[in-house]
Protein backbone atom coordinates (compact mmCIF):
# COMPACT_ATOMS: atom_id res chain seq x y z
CA UNK A 1 0.00 0.00 0.00
CA UNK A 2 1.55 3.52 -0.94
CA UNK A 3 -0.31 5.50 1.99
CA UNK A 4 0.86 9.04 0.79
CA UNK A 5 -0.95 8.11 -2.90
CA UNK A 6 -4.17 6.70 -1.46
CA UNK A 7 -4.50 9.79 1.12
CA UNK A 8 -3.54 12.24 -1.57
CA UNK A 9 -6.56 10.56 -3.73
CA UNK A 10 -8.40 10.40 -0.92
CA UNK A 11 -8.94 14.17 0.13
CA UNK A 12 -9.59 14.58 -3.47
CA UNK A 13 -12.18 12.90 -3.96
CA UNK A 14 -13.62 14.00 -0.34
CA UNK A 15 -12.87 17.64 -0.23
CA UNK A 16 -13.68 19.89 2.75
CA UNK A 17 -13.39 16.69 5.74
CA UNK A 18 -10.83 17.35 7.50
CA UNK A 19 -11.62 15.05 10.15
CA UNK A 20 -12.11 11.96 8.08
CA UNK A 21 -9.01 12.63 6.65
CA UNK A 22 -7.39 13.13 10.16
CA UNK A 23 -8.83 9.79 11.27
CA UNK A 24 -8.24 7.62 7.93
CA UNK A 25 -4.42 8.65 8.39
CA UNK A 26 -4.16 7.55 11.62
CA UNK A 27 -5.40 4.40 10.70
CA UNK A 28 -3.80 3.47 7.57
CA UNK A 29 0.14 4.75 9.14
CA UNK A 30 -0.98 1.93 12.21
CA UNK A 31 -2.09 -0.31 9.90
CA UNK A 32 0.25 -0.21 6.80
CA UNK A 33 2.59 -3.07 8.05
CA UNK A 34 0.20 -5.73 8.96
CA UNK A 35 -1.49 -4.94 5.84
CA UNK A 36 1.91 -5.43 3.39
CA UNK A 37 3.04 -8.43 5.53
CA UNK A 38 -0.45 -10.03 4.25
CA UNK A 39 -1.36 -9.51 0.15
CA UNK A 40 -4.45 -10.94 1.07
CA UNK A 41 -5.68 -7.25 2.21
CA UNK A 42 -4.50 -5.36 -1.24
CA UNK A 43 -5.87 -8.40 -3.46
CA UNK A 44 -9.52 -7.36 -2.03
CA UNK A 45 -9.32 -3.75 -2.04
CA UNK A 46 -9.56 -3.48 1.58
CA UNK A 47 -8.42 -0.16 2.09
CA UNK A 48 -10.80 1.07 -0.69
CA UNK A 49 -13.50 -0.27 0.72
CA UNK A 50 -13.01 -0.16 4.32
CA UNK A 51 -12.84 4.15 3.89
CA UNK A 52 -16.18 4.27 2.28
CA UNK A 53 -19.14 4.06 3.90
CA UNK A 54 -21.90 1.25 2.69
CA UNK A 55 -24.66 4.40 2.68
CA UNK A 56 -25.25 8.12 3.86
CA UNK A 57 -28.27 8.85 4.32
CA UNK A 58 -29.19 13.11 4.33
CA UNK A 59 -32.53 14.37 4.77
CA UNK A 60 -34.15 17.64 5.61
CA UNK A 61 -35.85 18.21 9.68
CA UNK A 62 -38.33 20.77 9.61
CA UNK A 63 -40.15 21.87 12.66
CA UNK A 64 -41.61 24.69 14.45
CA UNK A 65 -40.66 27.05 17.47
CA UNK A 66 -42.54 27.70 20.20
CA UNK A 67 -43.53 30.89 18.92
CA UNK A 68 -44.67 29.02 15.40
CA UNK A 69 -42.12 30.02 13.71
CA UNK A 70 -40.26 27.82 11.19
CA UNK A 71 -36.64 25.85 11.33
CA UNK A 72 -34.74 23.58 9.15
CA UNK A 73 -32.11 20.78 10.03
CA UNK A 74 -29.82 18.91 7.82
CA UNK A 75 -30.53 15.34 9.45
CA UNK A 76 -27.38 12.58 8.77
CA UNK A 77 -27.18 8.75 9.28
CA UNK A 78 -23.72 7.02 7.74
CA UNK A 79 -24.21 3.68 7.73
CA UNK A 80 -20.38 2.85 7.50
CA UNK A 81 -19.67 -0.73 7.52
CA UNK A 82 -21.86 -4.32 8.62
CA UNK A 83 -19.16 -6.72 8.43
CA UNK A 84 -19.81 -7.84 11.89
CA UNK A 85 -22.86 -6.90 13.02
CA UNK A 86 -25.42 -4.02 12.70
CA UNK A 87 -24.50 -0.54 11.95
CA UNK A 88 -24.39 1.35 16.08
CA UNK A 89 -23.21 4.35 16.67
CA UNK A 90 -24.36 7.66 18.24
CA UNK A 91 -26.35 10.38 17.14
CA UNK A 92 -24.62 13.68 17.51
CA UNK A 93 -26.88 17.16 17.85
CA UNK A 94 -24.53 19.92 17.62
CA UNK A 95 -24.45 23.36 15.31
CA UNK A 96 -21.31 22.91 13.68
CA UNK A 97 -21.48 19.40 12.96
CA UNK A 98 -20.91 18.48 9.12
CA UNK A 99 -20.95 15.01 6.60
CA UNK A 100 -16.98 14.97 7.51
CA UNK A 101 -17.39 14.89 11.19
CA UNK A 102 -20.06 12.55 10.68
CA UNK A 103 -17.70 10.47 8.12
CA UNK A 104 -14.83 11.06 10.81
CA UNK A 105 -17.10 9.33 13.72
CA UNK A 106 -18.36 6.29 11.43
CA UNK A 107 -14.84 5.46 10.49
CA UNK A 108 -14.08 5.45 14.10
CA UNK A 109 -16.84 3.31 15.49
CA UNK A 110 -16.20 0.79 12.41
CA UNK A 111 -12.74 -0.18 14.36
CA UNK A 112 -14.33 0.31 18.31
CA UNK A 113 -17.19 -1.87 18.06
CA UNK A 114 -14.65 -4.33 16.34
CA UNK A 115 -12.92 -4.10 19.43
CA UNK A 116 -15.65 -4.64 22.12
CA UNK A 117 -15.77 -8.55 20.53
CA UNK A 118 -19.45 -7.43 20.18
CA UNK A 119 -21.52 -8.31 16.86
CA UNK A 120 -21.88 -4.53 15.90
CA UNK A 121 -20.93 -2.56 12.90
CA UNK A 122 -20.15 1.00 12.75
CA UNK A 123 -22.50 3.94 11.66
CA UNK A 124 -23.42 7.57 13.08
CA UNK A 125 -25.22 10.66 12.83
CA UNK A 126 -26.68 13.69 13.68
CA UNK A 127 -28.14 17.01 13.13
CA UNK A 128 -26.72 20.52 12.82
CA UNK A 129 -29.40 21.08 15.71
CA UNK A 130 -28.18 22.93 18.82
CA UNK A 131 -30.80 22.10 21.46
CA UNK A 132 -29.08 24.89 23.19
CA UNK A 133 -31.59 27.56 24.46
CA UNK A 134 -34.67 25.18 23.10
CA UNK A 135 -37.07 24.38 25.37
CA UNK A 136 -38.18 20.91 26.11
CA UNK A 137 -41.51 21.16 23.63
CA UNK A 138 -38.70 22.21 20.91
CA UNK A 139 -36.47 19.45 21.49
CA UNK A 140 -39.59 17.47 21.48
CA UNK A 141 -40.87 18.62 18.11
CA UNK A 142 -37.62 18.36 16.40
CA UNK A 143 -36.97 14.43 17.09
CA UNK A 144 -40.18 13.49 16.27
CA UNK A 145 -39.31 15.20 12.82
CA UNK A 146 -35.46 13.35 13.17
CA UNK A 147 -37.51 10.26 13.39
CA UNK A 148 -40.10 10.09 11.43
CA UNK A 149 -37.24 10.46 8.48
CA UNK A 150 -34.81 8.14 10.24
CA UNK A 151 -37.15 5.11 11.11
CA UNK A 152 -37.08 3.64 7.19
CA UNK A 153 -33.48 3.35 7.37
CA UNK A 154 -32.97 1.76 10.91
CA UNK A 155 -34.28 -1.37 13.29
CA UNK A 156 -32.90 -3.64 15.65
CA UNK A 157 -30.91 -6.03 13.34
CA UNK A 158 -30.27 -3.17 10.50
CA UNK A 159 -29.13 0.06 12.58
CA UNK A 160 -29.43 0.61 15.89
CA UNK A 161 -28.56 4.29 17.28
CA UNK A 162 -27.54 5.32 20.67
CA UNK A 163 -26.91 9.30 21.96
CA UNK A 164 -23.86 11.54 21.50
CA UNK A 165 -23.08 15.22 22.13
CA UNK A 166 -26.31 16.58 22.87
CA UNK A 167 -28.58 13.65 22.71
CA UNK A 168 -28.91 12.54 26.13
CA UNK A 169 -31.99 10.25 27.68
CA UNK A 170 -34.13 13.51 27.15
CA UNK A 171 -33.88 13.13 22.89
CA UNK A 172 -33.43 9.55 23.15
CA UNK A 173 -36.86 8.92 24.72
CA UNK A 174 -38.26 11.65 22.31
CA UNK A 175 -36.52 9.85 19.40
CA UNK A 176 -38.08 6.73 20.71
CA UNK A 177 -41.69 7.43 21.20
CA UNK A 178 -41.64 8.64 17.65
CA UNK A 179 -40.00 5.66 16.33
CA UNK A 180 -42.81 3.39 18.18
CA UNK A 181 -45.20 5.33 16.93
CA UNK A 182 -45.10 5.14 13.76
CA UNK A 183 -43.67 0.78 13.39
CA UNK A 184 -46.01 0.23 16.24
CA UNK A 185 -43.55 -1.83 17.67
CA UNK A 186 -41.79 -1.94 20.95
CA UNK A 187 -38.39 -3.14 20.23
CA UNK A 188 -34.67 -2.02 20.80
CA UNK A 189 -33.96 -0.07 17.81
CA UNK A 190 -31.63 2.31 19.97
CA UNK A 191 -29.97 2.39 22.99
CA UNK A 192 -29.41 4.58 25.84
CA UNK A 193 -32.76 4.00 26.43
CA UNK A 194 -34.35 4.41 29.85
CA UNK A 195 -34.22 2.09 32.49
CA UNK A 196 -38.16 1.81 32.81
CA UNK A 197 -38.11 1.26 29.22
CA UNK A 198 -35.40 -1.17 27.91
CA UNK A 199 -32.98 0.76 29.24
CA UNK A 200 -29.15 -1.07 30.37
CA UNK A 201 -28.00 -0.44 34.00
CA UNK A 202 -24.66 1.72 33.79
CA UNK A 203 -25.43 2.37 30.30
CA UNK A 204 -25.24 6.41 31.22
CA UNK A 205 -22.08 5.32 33.26
CA UNK A 206 -20.61 3.11 30.35
CA UNK A 207 -18.00 5.67 28.35
CA UNK A 208 -17.01 7.06 31.56
CA UNK A 209 -16.53 4.18 33.57
CA UNK A 210 -14.64 2.58 30.49
CA UNK A 211 -11.95 5.14 30.16
CA UNK A 212 -10.82 4.94 33.59
CA UNK A 213 -11.11 0.92 33.71
CA UNK A 214 -8.49 0.64 30.41
CA UNK A 215 -6.78 3.82 32.60
CA UNK A 216 -6.41 1.52 34.92
CA UNK A 217 -5.12 -1.10 33.41
CA UNK A 218 -2.08 1.00 31.99
CA UNK A 219 -1.30 2.04 35.24
CA UNK A 220 -1.44 -1.59 36.41
CA UNK A 221 1.06 -2.19 33.65
CA UNK A 222 3.25 0.37 35.15
CA UNK A 223 3.30 -0.62 38.88
CA UNK A 224 0.80 1.97 40.17
CA UNK A 225 -3.23 2.80 40.14
CA UNK A 226 -5.06 5.92 40.85
CA UNK A 227 -4.68 6.10 44.45
CA UNK A 228 -3.48 9.96 45.09
CA UNK A 229 -3.49 10.85 41.56
CA UNK A 230 -4.61 14.28 40.38
CA UNK A 231 -6.55 14.32 36.94
CA UNK A 232 -7.16 16.29 34.49
CA UNK A 233 -10.91 16.19 32.72
CA UNK A 234 -11.97 18.90 30.22
CA UNK A 235 -15.89 18.44 29.34
CA UNK A 236 -18.45 17.96 31.86
CA UNK A 237 -21.35 16.23 29.92
CA UNK A 238 -22.26 12.65 30.33
CA UNK A 239 -18.53 11.07 30.05
CA UNK A 240 -16.88 13.81 31.55
CA UNK A 241 -19.25 13.41 34.54
CA UNK A 242 -19.15 9.40 34.73
CA UNK A 243 -15.25 9.42 34.58
CA UNK A 244 -14.91 11.90 37.18
CA UNK A 245 -17.38 9.49 39.61
CA UNK A 246 -15.33 6.42 38.58
CA UNK A 247 -11.49 8.35 39.47
CA UNK A 248 -13.02 9.76 42.51
CA UNK A 249 -14.02 6.22 43.59
CA UNK A 250 -10.80 4.53 42.85
CA UNK A 251 -8.90 6.90 45.00
CA UNK A 252 -8.08 9.51 42.68
CA UNK A 253 -8.24 13.42 42.62
CA UNK A 254 -10.13 15.15 39.66
CA UNK A 255 -8.91 19.18 39.94
CA UNK A 256 -10.51 20.33 36.53
CA UNK A 257 -13.48 20.62 33.72
CA UNK A 258 -14.98 22.09 31.16
CA UNK A 259 -17.23 22.99 28.80
CA UNK A 260 -17.69 24.99 25.63
CA UNK A 261 -17.37 28.39 27.46
CA UNK A 262 -14.78 27.73 30.13
CA UNK A 263 -13.13 25.62 32.92
CA UNK A 264 -12.56 25.58 36.36
CA UNK A 265 -9.97 24.59 38.55
CA UNK A 266 -10.39 22.75 42.22
CA UNK A 267 -7.39 21.97 43.82
CA UNK A 268 -8.91 20.48 46.47
CA UNK A 269 -10.74 18.13 44.62
CA UNK A 270 -13.81 18.75 41.84
CA UNK A 271 -17.20 18.24 43.76
CA UNK A 272 -18.96 16.50 41.62
CA UNK A 273 -22.65 16.82 43.18
CA UNK A 274 -22.46 20.42 42.27
CA UNK A 275 -21.05 19.50 38.50
CA UNK A 276 -24.17 17.00 38.17
CA UNK A 277 -26.60 19.98 39.54
CA UNK A 278 -25.61 22.53 37.41
CA UNK A 279 -25.10 20.20 34.02
CA UNK A 280 -27.61 17.27 34.57
CA UNK A 281 -30.38 19.10 36.02
CA UNK A 282 -30.50 23.16 35.58
CA UNK A 283 -28.26 22.28 32.05
CA UNK A 284 -26.32 25.60 32.92
CA UNK A 285 -23.05 27.02 32.48
CA UNK A 286 -19.71 25.26 34.58
CA UNK A 287 -18.91 29.08 35.64
CA UNK A 288 -21.66 28.62 38.53
CA UNK A 289 -19.50 26.05 40.23
CA UNK A 290 -17.67 28.86 41.78
CA UNK A 291 -20.83 30.34 43.42
CA UNK A 292 -20.67 26.99 45.49
CA UNK A 293 -17.19 26.34 45.38
CA UNK A 294 -15.66 29.43 46.50
CA UNK A 295 -11.93 28.53 46.53
CA UNK A 296 -12.26 27.30 43.07
CA UNK A 297 -10.73 29.52 39.84
CA UNK A 298 -12.32 30.04 36.69
CA UNK A 299 -10.54 31.00 33.67
CA UNK A 300 -12.95 31.36 29.94
CA UNK A 301 -10.20 29.66 28.06
CA UNK A 302 -11.81 26.08 28.24
CA UNK A 303 -8.32 24.76 27.20
CA UNK A 304 -6.61 25.69 30.15
CA UNK A 305 -7.41 22.15 31.65
CA UNK A 306 -4.27 21.38 30.30
CA UNK A 307 -1.95 23.75 31.93
CA UNK A 308 -3.09 22.08 35.58
CA UNK A 309 0.16 20.06 37.03
CA UNK A 310 -1.46 16.68 36.86
CA UNK A 311 -0.45 12.72 36.53
CA UNK A 312 -3.29 11.97 34.39
CA UNK A 313 -5.23 13.70 31.15
CA UNK A 314 -8.65 12.57 30.40
CA UNK A 315 -9.86 14.41 27.47
CA UNK A 316 -13.74 13.72 27.27
CA UNK A 317 -15.33 16.99 25.32
CA UNK A 318 -14.90 17.10 21.61
CA UNK A 319 -12.31 16.29 19.21
CA UNK A 320 -9.47 18.04 18.44
CA UNK A 321 -9.40 19.65 21.98
CA UNK A 322 -5.87 18.80 23.02
CA UNK A 323 -3.03 20.16 20.82
CA UNK A 324 0.72 20.01 20.33
CA UNK A 325 0.99 23.11 22.95
CA UNK A 326 -1.39 21.25 25.33
CA UNK A 327 0.44 18.10 24.87
CA UNK A 328 3.87 19.97 26.15
CA UNK A 329 2.23 21.73 28.92
CA UNK A 330 1.18 17.96 30.15
CA UNK A 331 4.66 16.24 29.77
CA UNK A 332 6.63 19.38 30.94
CA UNK A 333 4.16 18.67 34.00
CA UNK A 334 4.79 15.45 34.59
CA UNK A 335 2.03 13.51 33.10
CA UNK A 336 2.28 9.84 32.84
CA UNK A 337 -0.58 8.65 30.48
CA UNK A 338 -3.61 10.19 28.23
CA UNK A 339 -6.49 8.31 27.68
CA UNK A 340 -9.20 9.50 25.26
CA UNK A 341 -12.83 9.66 26.99
CA UNK A 342 -13.95 11.42 23.67
CA UNK A 343 -12.91 10.88 19.95
CA UNK A 344 -10.25 12.37 18.47
CA UNK A 345 -9.66 14.93 21.12
CA UNK A 346 -5.57 15.12 20.54
CA UNK A 347 -4.66 16.44 17.32
CA UNK A 348 -2.45 14.37 15.28
CA UNK A 349 0.55 16.20 16.07
CA UNK A 350 0.36 16.09 19.57
CA UNK A 351 -0.33 12.33 19.58
CA UNK A 352 2.84 12.00 17.61
CA UNK A 353 4.10 13.90 20.56
CA UNK A 354 2.83 12.20 23.07
CA UNK A 355 4.16 8.65 21.76
CA UNK A 356 7.49 10.13 20.82
CA UNK A 357 7.96 10.75 24.68
CA UNK A 358 6.59 7.57 25.52
CA UNK A 359 3.89 8.99 27.10
CA UNK A 360 0.63 6.59 27.68
CA UNK A 361 -1.44 7.37 25.17
CA UNK A 362 -4.69 5.52 24.87
CA UNK A 363 -6.95 6.14 21.93
CA UNK A 364 -10.92 6.92 21.79
CA UNK A 365 -11.47 4.11 19.86
CA UNK A 366 -10.36 2.05 23.02
CA UNK A 367 -10.70 4.18 25.89
CA UNK A 368 -13.91 5.34 25.11
CA UNK A 369 -15.41 1.91 23.60
CA UNK A 370 -17.29 1.11 27.09
CA UNK A 371 -20.22 3.12 25.79
CA UNK A 372 -20.89 1.34 22.92
CA UNK A 373 -20.08 -2.06 24.73
CA UNK A 374 -22.64 -1.40 27.17
CA UNK A 375 -24.96 -0.51 24.24
CA UNK A 376 -24.15 -3.87 22.82
CA UNK A 377 -25.32 -4.98 26.41
CA UNK A 378 -28.48 -3.34 25.88
CA UNK A 379 -29.39 -4.90 22.68
CA UNK A 380 -28.34 -8.19 24.50
CA UNK A 381 -30.80 -7.67 27.02
CA UNK A 382 -33.54 -6.49 24.87
CA UNK A 383 -33.01 -9.36 22.66
CA UNK A 384 -33.86 -11.75 25.41
CA UNK A 385 -36.39 -9.53 27.26
CA UNK A 386 -34.29 -9.40 30.00
CA UNK A 387 -32.06 -7.49 32.45
CA UNK A 388 -29.07 -7.83 34.09
CA UNK A 389 -28.80 -6.55 37.57
CA UNK A 390 -26.09 -3.26 37.63
CA UNK A 391 -23.16 -5.31 38.78
CA UNK A 392 -23.48 -8.08 36.61
CA UNK A 393 -23.05 -5.16 33.53
CA UNK A 394 -20.46 -3.15 35.39
CA UNK A 395 -18.42 -6.74 35.37
CA UNK A 396 -18.99 -7.45 32.02
CA UNK A 397 -18.14 -3.67 31.16
CA UNK A 398 -14.42 -4.28 33.34
CA UNK A 399 -14.57 -7.34 31.41
CA UNK A 400 -14.73 -5.77 28.20
CA UNK A 401 -12.21 -2.61 28.41
CA UNK A 402 -9.52 -5.51 30.55
CA UNK A 403 -10.31 -7.20 27.06
CA UNK A 404 -9.70 -4.27 24.56
CA UNK A 405 -6.63 -3.38 26.97
CA UNK A 406 -5.35 -7.23 26.29
CA UNK A 407 -5.96 -6.79 22.46
CA UNK A 408 -3.43 -3.17 22.24
CA UNK A 409 -0.70 -4.60 24.35
CA UNK A 410 -0.64 -8.01 22.07
CA UNK A 411 -0.76 -5.80 18.94
CA UNK A 412 0.82 -2.73 19.82
CA UNK A 413 3.95 -3.91 22.07
CA UNK A 414 7.49 -2.51 20.37
CA UNK A 415 10.77 -4.28 20.27
CA UNK A 416 11.63 -1.69 23.34
CA UNK A 417 8.90 -2.73 25.49
CA UNK A 418 6.85 0.20 25.15
CA UNK A 419 3.14 -0.51 24.05
CA UNK A 420 1.77 1.99 21.02
CA UNK A 421 -1.76 1.70 22.22
CA UNK A 422 -2.94 3.95 18.99
CA UNK A 423 -1.57 1.13 16.60
CA UNK A 424 -2.57 -1.50 18.70
CA UNK A 425 -5.89 -0.37 18.46
CA UNK A 426 -6.33 0.07 14.97
CA UNK A 427 -5.21 -3.17 14.16
CA UNK A 428 -6.75 -5.54 16.13
CA UNK A 429 -9.86 -3.30 15.10
CA UNK A 430 -8.36 -3.41 10.98
CA UNK A 431 -8.03 -7.22 11.61
CA UNK A 432 -11.13 -8.13 12.55
CA UNK A 433 -13.36 -6.08 10.22
CA UNK A 434 -11.00 -6.90 7.61
CA UNK A 435 -10.90 -10.77 7.48
CA UNK A 436 -15.24 -10.27 7.93
CA UNK A 437 -15.23 -8.28 4.57
CA UNK A 438 -12.84 -10.74 2.83
CA UNK A 439 -15.26 -13.85 4.22
CA UNK A 440 -18.27 -12.26 3.04
CA UNK A 441 -17.45 -11.71 -0.74
CA UNK A 442 -17.24 -8.87 -2.62
CA UNK A 443 -19.95 -6.74 -1.81
P1 LIG B 1 -22.26 15.73 26.13
O1 LIG B 1 -23.09 16.50 25.18
O2 LIG B 1 -22.91 15.07 27.28
O3 LIG B 1 -21.08 16.64 26.69
C1 LIG B 1 -20.16 17.24 25.85
C2 LIG B 1 -19.20 18.09 26.67
O4 LIG B 1 -18.20 18.61 25.81
C3 LIG B 1 -19.88 19.28 27.29
O5 LIG B 1 -19.19 19.65 28.44
C4 LIG B 1 -19.76 20.35 26.20
O6 LIG B 1 -19.84 21.67 26.68
C5 LIG B 1 -18.37 20.03 25.69
N1 LIG B 1 -18.28 20.39 24.26
C6 LIG B 1 -19.10 20.00 23.25
N2 LIG B 1 -18.71 20.52 22.09
C7 LIG B 1 -17.64 21.27 22.36
C8 LIG B 1 -16.80 22.08 21.57
N3 LIG B 1 -16.96 22.23 20.25
N4 LIG B 1 -15.77 22.68 22.21
C9 LIG B 1 -15.57 22.52 23.54
N5 LIG B 1 -16.34 21.78 24.33
C10 LIG B 1 -17.35 21.18 23.76
O7 LIG B 1 -21.49 14.67 25.23
P2 LIG B 1 -20.78 13.31 25.67
O8 LIG B 1 -20.18 13.48 27.02
O9 LIG B 1 -21.73 12.21 25.44
O10 LIG B 1 -19.63 13.17 24.58
C11 LIG B 1 -18.34 13.72 24.76
C12 LIG B 1 -17.34 13.07 23.81
O11 LIG B 1 -17.31 11.66 24.06
C13 LIG B 1 -17.66 13.20 22.32
O12 LIG B 1 -16.45 13.23 21.60
C14 LIG B 1 -18.39 11.91 22.01
O13 LIG B 1 -18.33 11.57 20.64
C15 LIG B 1 -17.58 10.94 22.86
N6 LIG B 1 -18.24 9.70 23.18
C16 LIG B 1 -19.43 9.68 23.84
C17 LIG B 1 -20.03 8.48 24.16
C18 LIG B 1 -21.26 8.40 24.98
O14 LIG B 1 -21.62 7.30 25.38
N7 LIG B 1 -21.91 9.50 25.32
C19 LIG B 1 -19.44 7.20 23.70
C20 LIG B 1 -18.13 7.33 23.09
C21 LIG B 1 -17.60 8.53 22.81
P3 LIG B 1 -21.23 22.48 26.58
O15 LIG B 1 -22.12 21.90 27.63
O16 LIG B 1 -20.85 23.89 26.81
O17 LIG B 1 -21.73 22.23 25.19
Amino acid sequence: MDTTKFLTQLKKQTPNEDEFHQAVTEVLESIEEVYNQNPKFEAHKIIERIVMPDRIIMFRIPWMRDNGDIEVNQGYRIEFNSAIGPYKGGLRFHPEVSLGTFKFLGFEQVFKNALTTLPMGGGKGGSNFDPKGKSDNEVMRFCQSFMTELYRHIGPETDVPAGDIGVGGREIGFLYGQYKRIVNRFEGVLTGKGLEWGGSWIRKQATGYGTVYITQHWLKEHGTDFKGKTVAISGSGNVAIYAAEKVMELGGKVITMSDSTGCIVDEEGIDLKVIKLIKEVERGRIKEYLESRYNAKYSDERNDVWKVKCDIALPCATQNELDIEAAKALVKNGVLVVAEGANMPVTADAVHYLLGQKIGMIPGKAANAGGVAVSGLEMTQNSMKFKWSPKEVDEKLATIMENIHEACVKYGKRADGYVDYVKGANVAGFLKVANAMIDHGLI
